[in-house]
């Protein structure tokens, strides 16, 4: 029987990416995963699909597990020889009980290991816009838990030896309290103008901070219905929040990006975004649900065998993938594409190409159908050319070759359909009008786009739209969006860098730096 053994994984303060790269390891190699309530669900999508997910949160009848029944499911799997994580808010160490569970799992005799995380304390406070510590400013913090209602004696935090003890106090489980603890602290001595702020959800997309003094901090969060899980920071270094917070820092720090494409295409995009600062909102309007007819796609590798076509075009990277995998279902394989010369829209395209072990002879100077088709016109009079592509797709570029005195052969691949079951929060957050940029890489997504959203696109009327070139930008014109920015050329990172560009240009005056 396999020895069992249980990770202690610090999940970070909230942003699934400010997990460490070994908390992510154990998580990927988890059989089962015991998480509590601030875990981002992003992260559990981590571990493997059939992992024991287990809500520490909630039993099955519903009642929140207490820390013995938690220690003794940890010590339980352990036991049984799985190889379990158990995934925690911040670090395990910082009020997540993490000192309990290890000691539990050591009395059992269960191996254990402790993955240290980026607490809130500190990483959140960062990503809320303050510095724990800084040059001149504060050059000691403590951090206390607010658990404890202050206005009661015996309680476990000394509030008045707190008070002036550190320049930076932050305190963790205290947005229920903030008036009584504000009190307490200016009580125990410390100035009643001392700056003061409250960040919610920090390093989340729901990431929202107030700021104020330690006199007038507890009302300006009442009114703002500033709630937990939040961080409530004392010191001077909270009067940073405005000129540090991310917003103020990046142009695309905070935003909510709409994020249109397909599944697969989404991630490097949704990784750049995130980079940036950014959130993005992961809502694939296409779904490429295959149309691949066996007997057509047959008497296509024969004709290219017998070099019958001149030219083989293709107009985007899901053609290229698509085709070939048809291809070689077909029999054939990339030296069916011997005796064809290859066109390719544009970079991507041209890149999906060479992922095949294949050169494209021609891609336009920039890519759309119309400059793809002008860039064939001299060389294709009287030749046959083959275009394998999505059923449904524009008229533009056969109607060219066409005219130019080819004869085309039109390869019907996929249809770029909505998705069956779009994510239903993010299709909320969009009708809600969250969307700060919505980004756009294909018309389709946009007419899907559409059709998912009930016909009309309104709720993005206030959002940036970003399109990755012309054609795209004119649909989303005919649907009634004002297009803000287009991608020149018409690839991932231009459409990524134009929208910085447009926001950083429309950025407010810039706030004095203390
Ligand atoms: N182990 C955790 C703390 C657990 S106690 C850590 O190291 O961060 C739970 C408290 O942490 C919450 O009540 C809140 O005060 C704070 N907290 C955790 N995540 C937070 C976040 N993303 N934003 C604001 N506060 C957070």
């Amino acid at each position: 029987m396999s020895l069992g053994h249980v990770w202690l994984v610090g999940a970070g303060p909230g942003d699934p990416g400010l997990i460490t790269a070994k908390g992510l390891a154990a998580l990927r190699r988890a059989e089962v995963v015991v998480y509590d309530r601030l875990a981002s669900s992003e992260l559990l999508d981590e571990a493997p699909a059939d992992a024991l997910r287990i809500d520490a949160g909630k039993s099955a009848d519903n009642h929140t597990l207490t820390q013995d029944e938690t220690n003794a499911l940890l010590v339980e799997h352990g036991l049984a020889g799985r190889r379990v994580v158990r995934l925690k808010g911040g670090d395990p160490y910082v009020f997540g009980r993490g000192g309990e569970e290890a000691l539990a799992l050591a009395q059992a005799g269960v191996p254990c290991t402790v993955i240290p995380g980026i607490t809130s304390a500190i990483g959140g406070l960062a990503a809320g816009g303050i510095p724990v510590t800084h040059r001149a400013v504060a050059t000691s913090f403590a951090v206390v838990t607010g658990h404890e209602d202050p206005t009661k004696p015996h309680e476990g935090v000394d509030w008045a030896r707190l008070a002036t003890a550190a320049d930076t106090i932050v305190v963790l489980m205290g947005a229920a309290r903030l008036d009584g603890i504000a009190r307490a602290l200016i009580e125990g001595g410390r100035v009643a103008t001392t700056p003061a702020a409250v960040v919610q959800e920090a390093s989340t997309p729901r990431q929202r901070a107030v700021t104020g003094t330690l006199a007038t901090i507890a009302e300006i969060a009442r009114e703002a219905h500033v709630s937990a899980p939040a961080l409530f920071v004392v010191g001077d270094v909270a009067a940073f929040q405005q000129s540090l917070a991310p917003s103020a820092l990046a142009p695309l720090a905070g935003k909510r990006v709409l994020v249109t494409r397909t599944r697969a295409q989404a991630s490097t995009l949704a990784e750049v975004l995130r980079l940036e600062g950014a959130h993005p909102l992961l809502l694939p309007a296409i779904e490429l649900d295959r149309r691949v007819d066996a007997a057509a796609t047959a008497r296509v590798a024969r004709a290219l065998t017998e070099g019958a076509y001149g030219w083989t075009v293709f107009t985007s990277p899901n053609a290229v993938g698509t085709f070939l995998d048809a291809l070689f279902e077909a029999g054939g394989d990339a030296r069916s594409l011997a005796r064809t010369r290859i066109a390719a829209i544009g970079a991507a395209t041209e890149h999906a190409l060479r992922a095949r072990g294949l050169r494209a002879d021609l891609v336009p100077v920039e890519a759309v159908g119309e400059a793809l088709g002008s860039a064939l016109a001299s060389h294709v009079a009287g030749a046959r050319v083959l275009l394998p592509r999505a059923e449904g797709a524009r008229d533009v570029l056969p109607a060219a070759l066409r005219a130019a005195g080819a004869e085309v052969d039109e390869l019907t691949l996929y249809l770029a359909a909505p998705p069956a079951d779009p994510p239903a929060e993010v299709l909320a957050a969009v009708r809600a009008g969250q969307v700060d940029v919505a980004m756009f890489t294909s018309s389709s997504t946009v007419t899907n786009l559409a059709t998912m959203l009930g016909g009309d696109l309104s709720s993005l009327r206030g959002a940036v739209i970003a399109c990755i070139g012309p054609v795209v930008a004119e649909t989303a014109r005919e649907r009634g969006l004002t297009v803000d920015v287009v991608a020149e050329p018409h690839t991932i990172e231009e459409l990524v860098e134009a929208t910085r560009a447009f926001l950083h240009a429309r950025r407010p005056a810039r706030t004095e730096v203390r």
